[in-house]
């Protein structure tokens, strides 16, 4: 293998293998760093094993939701048959397949610890201590991802607390869960586990969960969780994590006096980017810091535009679509440089990353599921939008009442009424996560309200909430 790339990637999560592949396709030799697994946190720790822990509960309440379907579903989740499925899905923790995927498109893959060594340099640290150094031509890409943190309280590093790896990968059920935070990893994840048959404690901050997204999406998401059995404490904070012996109970002391038992504790509280022992320092980056880009994924305050971020490691928006989406912006950037093109930085252009500012889905995978795009109505008015807030019980619409019985949801839309399109959605039920592309379509698309009125949703499905919300707009 020669040491010279045309570019070198960082991190073979799914950001950095579709990096890879982009610049594979546009025929440039790529070196692909990773140091642990092929495939990243989202195969194995992230996305795939949460999302298969929650979808058979999500199967079952399906079933249960429906008179004639619920007789024959009366029975309890079967949690060693879910593990299992989980663990397939994961691969079980090995990345064969991923690897070969990787070699498939070209690349090469370095397995070991990548730093940077001052400009176009990377040094490559092998498991076995070995170092290779590989220069790039044309660009690096670093595509660390992000990692948990858990807050620095007393106790908590020897009560050796959960976070989104453990709370993702266990082998067993804990009899009783405590979960700290409201975000979307501790509402997931205190669904997967009660509905596995964990006692959970949804321990939150904030007086109501999913603080990002509107305020209902967090108030039926906990109705939801309230309903599986979930103990919600809302605006409470730990002060302290005393675990029993090396395998004994957990204690969690609580700001207002309280204390609770818990045989694992899961610390949900946020990310940090993996970027702390990457070598930024040699080019004039701090190290651990989230690395800021412009729309082309270019790190601002490096000369010479080589130097890329990709992914969770530039915090525009921490989630796998996004990072993909911004893997074949930046894909298209490095090719397009190579080439000696100019980078055309126009909204709709291949070479800016223009969505991560107005059109970020997102999908809640509790039950309901919530799911938003674009600009909440708050963000609207901070924004200075002059917009209409139109909302609908979804459970009004034939295809919902269709899909469950008593099916309780709602969806709003924010128009903008200066512009007379959709800049956000949100809906909240059952199953609405599939209505969100949609909206996606509509907010990206920036499509007028008096065009949108001649895409006519099926009857009867849930996409009819469509032409609710467009009938309650026009009055
Ligand atoms: C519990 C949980 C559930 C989630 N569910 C969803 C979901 O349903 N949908 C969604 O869109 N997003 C979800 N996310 C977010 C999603 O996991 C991340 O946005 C995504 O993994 C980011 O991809 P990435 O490639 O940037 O980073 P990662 O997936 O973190 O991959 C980074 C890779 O870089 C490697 N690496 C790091 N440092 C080095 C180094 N110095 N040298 C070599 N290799 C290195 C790492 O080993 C890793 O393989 C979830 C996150 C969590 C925690």
């Amino acid at each position: 293998m020669s040491d010279t790339y045309d570019v070198i990637v960082i991190g073979a999560g799914p950001v950095g293998e579709n990096v890879a592949d982009r610049t594979r396709a546009a025929g440039l030799s790529t070196a692909v760093v990773e140091s642990e697994l092929v495939g990243g946190e989202c195969s194995y720790w992230a996305c795939i094993p949460s999302k298969a822990l929650l979808r058979p509960p999500a199967a079952l309440a399906a079933a249960r939701a429906v008179a004639g379907a619920r007789e024959a579903a009366g029975g309890r989740l079967d949690a060693a048959a879910v593990l299992a499925r989980r663990d397939s899905f994961v691969s079980n923790w090995e990345d064969d397949g991923q690897v070969s995927w990787v070699e498939s498109t070209g690349a090469d893959l370095f397995r070991g610890h990548g730093r940077l060594d001052g400009p176009r340099t990377v040094t490559v640290e092998a498991p076995d201590g070995g170092v290779r150094r590989l220069t790039a031509r044309h660009a690096v890409a670093v595509c660390t991802g992000s990692a948990a943190v858990v807050p620095d309280l007393p106790g908590v590093a020897d009560a050796r607390p959960w976070t989104s790896r453990e709370a993702t990968s266990a082998k067993e059920v804990p009899g009783r869960l405590a979960v700290v935070g409201g975000g979307v990893v501790g509402v997931e994840m205190a669904a997967a586990w009660a509905a596995l048959g964990s006692r959970v404690t949804l321990l939150m901050r904030g007086d109501r969960a999913l603080p990002r997204m509107e305020p209902f999406a967090g108030e039926l998401v906990a109705e939801g969780l309230a309903a599986a059995g979930v103990d919600i404490r809302a605006g409470v904070s730990v002060t302290r994590v005393d675990r029993a012996g090396s395998s004994g109970p957990v204690t969690v002391s609580l700001d207002n006096g309280e204390r609770l038992d818990a045989d694992e504790i899961l610390f949900a509280t946020g990310r940090a980017p993996r970027t702390t022992d990457l070598g930024l320092e040699t080019v004039g980056l701090e190290p651990g810091s989230w690395l800021e880009t412009d729309d082309a994924l270019r790190v601002q305050g490096v000369e010479g535009d080589w130097l890329y971020a990709v992914g969770d490691a530039n915090h525009r928006s921490l989630l796998t679509h996004q990072g993909k989406y911004q893997a074949r912006v930046v894909g298209s950037v490095i090719a397009a440089r190579a080439a000696g093109a100019p980078v055309d930085g126009t909204p709709w252009g291949p070479h800016a990353a223009t969505a991560d500012n107005m059109a970020v889905p997102q999908v809640v995978f509790t039950e309901p599921e919530a799911a938003s795009v674009g600009l909440t109505a708050r963000e609207a008015e901070r924004a200075g939008r002059r917009t209409r807030v139109v909302d609908y019980e979804l459970g009004d619409v034939s295809g919902a009442a269709l899909y469950a019985d008593d099916y309780k949801g709602r969806a709003r839309m924010i128009v903008d009424l200066d512009r007379n399109t959709v800049v956000g959605a949100t809906f909240v039920g059952p199953h609405a996560g599939e209505l969100l592309h949609a909206a996606t379509v509509a907010v990206t698309g920036e499509v007028p309200i008096d065009r949108l009125w001649h895409a006519v949703p099926s009857f009867p499905t849930m996409s009819e909430i469509w032409l609710r919300l467009l009938e309650t707009y026009r009055g």
